[in-house]
């Protein structure tokens, strides 16, 4: 049975025998041990637990990006300034997870404070890509996605705040499905930008984020953003869909950015045709909006993290240098204990934030935000869905990309649902010259199960699947 781990899916994986569930959790165990030193997508790996818990997904071993709290994990945020900090208390997700019987087995690498979108970031070193070891998994969900990818894990959490569950998913093969704003509790994410940030699963499959999803949606008291009753989720599996006259709008403007590699773009189209050939409606909008949504996300993601990093000073949070007084303590501690992109996200924050700049900067770049969520929406009132590649290029070299700008327009695909809460899913196509390319599907705001749904019969025009689940590189495959 053993090898055979890596051919089941969530659901058949929770419904083994006790004594079979015990061999799928030594198996990744094991392999999360073989493979850590090559990828570094764990910064720490947990022992499995002597006894098993019941519910949906008993014995299901799982991992957490490190900015998600396990009580009695670190939760580092890949960062020096939290290097030895202690989860005090269980995130919402976990809390559900544990639950429900899912076995936490470590915690996975990130671009510091989730800023960033190639795992370089992190202070703990970046995680590599199981396609290509010199190349970048993407991030900030780097670790997660690498280790889902590889199969040390069969699901990951990562978290989403301009495309950091979706993006790594894209570089990395897999799935990555971020929620509707408001339906998965942020109670314990360690907060970069609160209007933005949402958990979701990376997986190898749709049913298979849908499984996660299902135990972790819904109201937490804890976070006053969530909401109940805007999706029936009394359905054991999906709902079955047909992508026969589904209007789907491809964005023109997307396909026209000069930074979309060809291969992609060429990848992509390919696709479209396929889904064509099914019966769908494919046609071409102008949205319009997709120059602005980078500048916009880069004034208010930084200017809430600016406010949320604030805790960080050696006395409330983290690391503490000693100094003769108080100010200076503070000085240092932040000097020594944030990575260089981490301080330029606060120094722009503030600045654009501070009142002489308020006007001008950020609440400009909310006018913004609200323009580009009508546009969205009035887009999808007229189409089902949004489709588009994820992201405009393949996964690059270490350090190929050195100035923060162009890292910076990699995100133009995925920033929009942010910005405007909506569900949005990458799904992995066939790869070009060995690298996975991913296309992302972007529904209306709540209706991520038809999302979820549409999404699981366009895997099966994939050729990046085996048997249902994401293919593993071949280099992964035996210990
Ligand atoms: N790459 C984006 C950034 O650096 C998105 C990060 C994220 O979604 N956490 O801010």
């Amino acid at each position: 049975m053993k090898g055979d781990f890596l051919d089941l899916k969530i659901a058949e994986l929770s419904k083994l025998s006790t004594d079979e569930k015990r061999e799928v959790l030594s198996f990744f165990h094991e392999r999360i041990v073989a493979f850590n030193s090559e990828l570094n997508a764990f910064l720490e790996i947990l022992p499995i637990p002597d006894s098993l818990s019941s519910g949906s997904l008993s014995g299901v071993p799982y991992a957490l990006k490190d900015n998600i709290l396990a009580r009695g994990t670190r939760t580092t945020c890949a960062s020096n300034i939290l290097k030895s900090y202690l989860s005090p208390y269980d995130a919402t997700v976990t809390a559900r997870l544990k639950n429900t019987g899912a076995v936490l087995l470590g915690k996975t690498n990130l671009d510091e404070f989730a800023m960033g979108s190639s795992t370089e970031k992190s202070a703990f070193g970046p995680t590599k890509n199981p396609w290509d070891l010199s190349r970048i998994p993407g991030g900030s969900s780097g670790g997660s996605a690498a280790a889902v990818a590889a199969g040390l894990v069969p699901f990951a959490l990562g978290s989403d705040t301009g495309g950091s569950v979706r993006q790594p998913a894209a570089f990395c093969g897999v799935v990555g499905y971020k929620p509707s704003y408001g339906l998965v509790p942020r109670y314990g994410l360690v907060a970069f930008a609160s209007s933005l940030d949402q958990i979701g699963p990376l997986t190898r499959c749709v049913d298979d984020a849908f499984t996660v999803f299902k135990t972790i949606v819904g109201r937490d008291i804890n976070d006053a953003t969530t909401v109940n009753g805007k999706i029936d989720l009394r359905a054991k599996e999906l709902p079955e869909a047909d992508l026969k006259g589904l209007k789907i709008a491809i964005p023109s403007d997307a396909l026209d950015f000069e930074g979309l590699d060809e291969r992609v773009k060429s990848r992509f189209l390919e696709f479209i045709e396929r889904l064509a050939e099914k019966g769908a409606e494919v046609s071409f909008v102008e949205l319009g909006i997709l120059k602005y949504v980078v500048a916009t996300y880069y004034l208010i993601a930084p200017g809430e993290a600016s406010s949320n990093l604030s805790r960080y000073d050696g006395v409330r949070y983290g690391e503490r240098v000693e100094s003769e007084n108080y100010e200076e303590m503070i000085k240092k501690n932040r000097d020594t204990g944030f990575g260089d992109e981490v301080k330029r996200r606060i120094l722009l924050g503030t600045f654009t934030l501070s009142s002489a700049y308020y006007d001008a900067y950020y609440r400009r770049a909310l006018k913004i935000r609200k323009m580009i969520s009508n546009r969205i929406n009035e887009v999808l009132h007229e189409h089902d869905f949004i489709l588009n590649p994820t992201t405009p290029t393949l996964p690059g070299k270490f350090g190929e990309i050195g100035d923060p700008l162009s890292y910076y327009l990699m995100d133009i695909y995925t920033i929009p649902a942010n910005l405007a809460g909506t569900p949005a899913i990458s799904i992995p196509v066939d790869p070009v010259d060995g690298l996975p390319v991913g296309i992302q599907l972007m529904g209306r705001r709540y209706a991520d199960l038809e999302l979820l749904s549409t999404a699981k019969q366009m895997e099966k025009l994939s050729g990046a699947y085996n048997n249902g689940l994401a293919k593993i590189p071949e280099r992964w495959l035996h210990v």
